[in-house]
């Protein structure tokens, strides 16, 4: 049976979502799709033979929607996920979950009524290889208690309309993330810190920044931030533990061996860095939508994203540590 899903949203990751479920993916049709940029939702709808929705509600209440994506803009997304929760129909909902810790606490509160989740936020690196081998290390105590992560996120460059804030809400947001994955702890404070300022970069980004988090169990979190390093995109991360470290591997598909010095290649999209892990996440997606359910990250990881990059944001004007103060944790996330 195919799943029948309908995404709202047909921008670049919509797009890509959109090319991974009908070109790489068994198990679902997209039956519809909406987009403020009507032309740009009728040009794919046209390439898919799905039917195209006015307004994203519209396409929510669709009877020939089982299920769905939502890859619009992030302050719309919301209003979409609770229309979701409220038809009872999974959604995967691209990062972040809400940009208002108020609606991401309305988005936990009406899933919680609803009994069951039904909603994967997409924080893909909590499928790739890579993070899920340390995550198993850790798991198997090879390197003891977790005490440091350091975590390295540069990208090659970034385009025109990137902002400061995005460096911490929209960059190091999936740092944040994987930090809670690996080190399975809250964000209990959190500090930025810029450094001095890069030749290499845009006069108004604060690049390179330092973030630094302190667990609620007290282990520690740097991450370096790099928006215009030049040489690619770079992933790199680390956890020092009691008796041990895990570390990502470098991921050249070649080592060059070559007069006196040898080099592996580092690509500069962040979409092929992660192909692999997008793949996962959507696969993991589709069999648990085709359940009437959810996986992976969840309502309460995107309320907590955005809890510390909300604090971030007021650390890094400030130059203070930020507590961070959570919601008490509901049981169907525990
Ligand atoms: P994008 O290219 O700007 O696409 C967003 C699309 O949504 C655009 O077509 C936009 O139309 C449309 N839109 C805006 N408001 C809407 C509304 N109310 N209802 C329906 N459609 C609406 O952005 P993107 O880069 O694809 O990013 C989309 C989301 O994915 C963001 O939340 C972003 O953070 C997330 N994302 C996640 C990752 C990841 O690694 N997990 C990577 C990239 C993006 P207009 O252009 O006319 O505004």
């Amino acid at each position: 049976m195919s799943l029948r899903v309908g995404v709202i949203g047909t921008g670049m990751i919509g797009q890509d979502h959109i090319r991974r479920l009908t070109k790489v993916l068994p198990g679902c049709t997209i039956t519809a799709v909406s987009d403020v940029d009507g032309d740009r939702a009728a040009k794919i709808a046209a390439g898919l033979g799905a039917q195209v929705f006015p307004t994203g509600e519209a396409l929510i209440a669709s009877g020939d929607v089982e299920a769905l994506v939502v890859t619009s803009t992030g302050a719309t997304h919301a209003p979409y996920v609770l229309a979701a929760i409220a038809a009872g129909k999974p959604v995967f909902c691209e990062k972040p979950l809400a940009t208002t810790q108020a609606d991401c606490r309305a988005i936990m509160a009406a899933e919680v009524a609803h009994g069951k989740r039904l909603v994967q936020v997409g924080f893909m690196r909590r499928f790739d290889a890579g993070y899920r081998a340390m995550k198993r290390v850790i798991a198997a105590g090879k390197i003891g208690a977790p005490l440091l992560f350091h975590s390295v996120h540069r990208n090659a460059s970034v385009p025109p309309g990137y902002s400061n804030d995005m460096m911490l809400n929209d960059t190091c947001v999936h740092d944040i993330d994987i930090a809670r994955f690996l080190i399975e702890d809250e964000v209990a404070a959190v500090t930025v810190k810029a450094a001095r300022h890069s030749g290499n970069t845009r006069p108004d980004l604060a690049d390179p920044t330092l973030v630094l988090l302190e667990m609620a169990g007290g282990a520690l979190v740097d991450i370096e931030i790099s928006v215009f390093i030049g040489y690619g995109y770079d992933i790199r991360g680390e956890v020092s533990g009691e008796t041990g470290t895990v570390s990502l591997a470098e991921t050249s598909p070649v080592i060059v061996k070559s007069a006196g010095q040898y080099a592996g290649e580092i690509g500069a999209d962040w979409r092929e860095r992660f192909i692999d892990a997008y793949d996962e996440e959507l696969r993991a997606w589709l069999f648990a939508a085709a359940e009437g359910t959810a996986t992976g990250p969840s309502v309460w990881d995107g309320y907590a994203a955005t809890a510390v990059t909300d604090a971030a944001l007021a650390a890094r004007t400030t130059g203070e540590w930020q507590a961070i103060a959570m919601a008490e944790k509901p049981g169907l996330y525990q």
